[in-house]
């Protein structure tokens, strides 16, 4: 069982951004490796808080967290395909002090413990991907140009004669856990642990050039406006023999769709018929974001009618289903009559037939909907 990422944080399942930033903050200061060199379960700890930290100050991963708990993140749910942060093992130790560094504060940021071989990683990169309805209820692979930093062809790095190749320089410096030996990055090669030796022309002082590239992003069926999807690697990269590509970050935008409207995994569309064939009973074709379909709808239909197509809505993203498409009846009164037709009413004005004679359990329009949601 996995420990629940408030509990890691000791704060409460309703803590605010800044309870949840100060609890990490404590449990990250508590179990940091310059403070506890060499102990294996501080650093487990000290990872552990991380990943807790990176769901619960994301907004998008803290409400999926809410919602599905461990679940959410797990493989074969959201989080295989390098989707939702950590599909395998938990984040490595560089990880956390790229993406956390600054909330550790100055001296006693950069450093990342035990010394190894500096790898530095590349910048992320963001673009958004308009995604329309019929691709969320499929999903898609969309194809993007972007233009990303890359080695230049024929650079060559040699060791960083300041810092030995390390990336990083020890210094003594007095923090909030007292004085201590801490890693600063080196400040001829920042963290690189190796400095140019052949710049082919053209590319600049670090031996980058800035490339176009198509990648190819898979969207997960039933993604939301606003869901962020990571392509490992395909952000910028760094300079160095040993350094990692950033990565590209993926926020998806939803494009309106011209005739449904989505509430979660349900989509609703307005349908209007005329007096004549609520009154005879019509069939009609609607679009669905798997294609066309006929309903059928029955002679005497009331307007305010909901209409629930099982299965026609959007798939959940975490897998569990597949949402409705309510249909939503609207009869349309005539604005213009011929004598013909206005006769015709008048003559029907007071006719039993068309006297309104809802029974007890025919529920109001907004009765209807509201029973459909709870
Ligand atoms: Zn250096």
């Amino acid at each position: 069982m996995k420990t629940d990422y408030y509990e890691t944080l000791g704060v409460n399942k309703g803590a605010t951004a800044a309870e949840i930033k100060k609890g990490y903050r404590k449990q990250a200061v508590k179990h940091h490796p310059d403070k506890n060199p060499g102990d294996k379960s501080a650093e487990e700890k000290f990872k552990k808080a991380a990943e807790a930290y990176e769901v619960l100050s994301d907004d998008n991963k803290k409400a999926r967290y809410d919602q599905y708990g461990h679940a959410a993140f797990e493989n074969g749910g959201a989080g295989a395909g390098g989707f939702g942060g950590f599909g395998g093992g938990g984040m490595n130790m560089e990880d956390i002090f790229s993406q956390f560094g600054d909330i550790f504060g100055s001296g006693f940021g950069g450093s990342r413990g035990s010394s190894q071989t500096a790898r530095v990683k590349g910048s992320n990169m963001r673009i958004r991907v308009k995604i329309t309805l019929e691709d969320i209820a499929n999903g898609v692979e969309k194809k993007v140009k972007i233009r990303r930093k890359v080695k230049a062809e024929g650079v060559t790095f040699k060791t960083c004669s300041t810092c030995n190749g390390q990336g990083q320089v020890m210094r003594v410096t007095n923090t909030i856990l007292g004085r201590m030996q801490t890693a600063a990055t080196c400040p001829t090669c920042h963290g690189a642990g190796q400095s140019i030796d052949n710049r082919p022309k053209g590319s600049d002082s670090s031996g980058m050039v800035q490339k176009e590239e198509m990648v190819s992003i898979k969207i997960p069926a039933g993604v939301s406006d606003g869901v962020q999807l990571k392509v490992t690697g395909k952000g910028n990269e760094a300079p160095g023999n040993n350094s990692i590509s950033g990565d590209l970050l993926v926020l998806i935008e939803e494009v309106a769709h011209e005739s449904l409207s989505r509430e979660g995994m349900n989509l609703h569309y307005d349908l209007y018929v005329n007096l004549s064939e609520v009154a005879l009973g019509v069939s009609k074709e609607i679009e669905t974001v798997t294609g066309k379909v006929k309903i059928k709808i029955d002679a005497g239909t009331q307007s305010g009618k909901i209409l629930r197509l099982r299965g026609k809505g959007l798939p959940s993203i975490e897998r569990y289903g597949t949402g409705d498409l309510l249909v939503h009846i609207n009869v349309w009164t005539p604005q213009n009559l011929s004598k013909e037709q206005k006769q015709f009413f008048e003559k029907n004005i007071s006719d039993e037939n068309f006297t309104p004679n809802p029974s007890k359990t025919d529920k109001s329009f907004f009765e209807k909907v509201k029973d459909m949601f709870s």
